[in-house]
């Protein structure tokens, strides 16, 4: 395993220019709950963080009636990209309905591709959430689409994420506050219930790259090295 967020230069320090980062979530909350220590990280160095989610959360938002959940929880997810000094973006697809065709990869490969990202974080392929699978392959097409012109890394989350063997970690201790924070930002998402197994992942994270806490990913093998914070 290589962990290698300790021997990265600091943007400021030397000459790296600011990169262009997107987190792909298939809801709003899941770039966050798998990423958010990352994403403040990046953006503290001075890099540009756009959080880009399948859907605005249409399914559920707790005991709201379901007709104002995308309203809700796209203000929830202002609020967390506020916090975390990044930008929301949506890619316009129903919660919970998530569909793999060929319209939806050109429309989602045109979303990607107009961020220009040179780094792009998205959900594992095995997911218990068919909407996190969902964003996963599209992504993956898109990358391809592109001729592979991005890193491409891959996360978890808590209790969806299965065979998951991470080999890059990021340390995220001294901004943990900011992660729980735009975490529960997420209020009807009710974190209480997520939160703590993620933050028991970070932990186990931590243990196996040698900080208190760490996000831990996975490069695509055939993907370029990028900068990790
Ligand atoms: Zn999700």
């Amino acid at each position: 395993m290589l962990a290698c967020a300790a021997a990265l230069p600091v943007r400021g320090e030397s000459s790296t220019p600011a990169l262009k980062i997107v987190v792909a979530g298939g809801h709003p909350g899941d770039p966050e709950c798998g990423c958010a220590g990352t994403i403040a990280r990046y953006s503290d160095l001075g890099h540009n963080v756009v959080l880009l989610y399948l859907n605005r959360g249409e399914g559920f938002c707790g005991g709201a009636s379901l007709g104002r959940c995308a309203a809700i929880r796209t203000a929830e997810a202002g609020k967390a990209c506020q916090i975390l000094k990044a930008r929301a973006a949506f890619a316009g697809q129903y919660d919970g309905r998530a569909i793999v065709d060929a319209p939806r990869y050109e429309a989602f490969d045109r979303v990607l591709a107009a961020e220009s990202p040179d780094v792009v974080f998205t959900q594992w392929p095995i997911d218990s959430h068919r909407d996190h699978r969902a964003v996963s392959m599209l992504t993956l097409d898109a990358w391809l689409k592109s001729g592979k012109r991005f890193a491409l890394y891959y996360y978890e989350v808590a209790e969806d994420t299965m065979m998951f063997s991470p080999g890059e970690y990021v340390d995220i201790s001294s901004v943990e506050s900011r992660r729980r924070a735009a975490c529960y930002a997420h209020a009807s998402q009710q974190p209480d219930k997520w939160y703590p197994k993620q933050v028991e992942i970070t932990r186990s994270r931590g243990a196996e790259s040698g900080f208190p806490q760490a996000e831990a990913f996975l490069r695509h093998p055939e993907s370029k090295r990028a900068l990790l914070p």
